[in-house]
């Protein structure tokens, strides 16, 4: 016996997500306001601050310094590791 059902089975009949929400200063666009409002606070206009310690990647936000090492460099030793360019010689004020 089972008592799982399958619900949400009806998910293909709802319209495919669409980018409501698009930055006006770099012309991004993303589904969510929250997303938005996080690119604005803290990528839009922002030097990316964060680097790979592997190669040149850079991003203002350190999650996606970390996701890019986890998919591009893989299991890589010794691990790469995220730069905080702040703290070097970038320029940023
Ligand atoms: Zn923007
Ligand atoms: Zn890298």
């Amino acid at each position: 016996m089972s008592l799982l059902k399958a619900a949400g089975a009806e998910t293909g009949s709802l319209p495919r997500q669409r980018e409501l929400y698009n930055c006006l200063t770099c012309d991004r666009k993303y589904s969510y306001k929250t997303t938005l409002s996080r690119h604005l606070k803290f990528e839009c206009g922002k030097a990316p601050r964060f680097q790979c310690s592997l190669c040149n990647y850079r991003s203002a936000q350190k999650n996606n310094v970390l996701r890019h090492i986890r998919s591009y460099h893989g299991a890589l030793h010794p691990s790469p590791t995220v730069l905080d360019l702040t703290y070097t010689n970038f320029g940023i004020v």
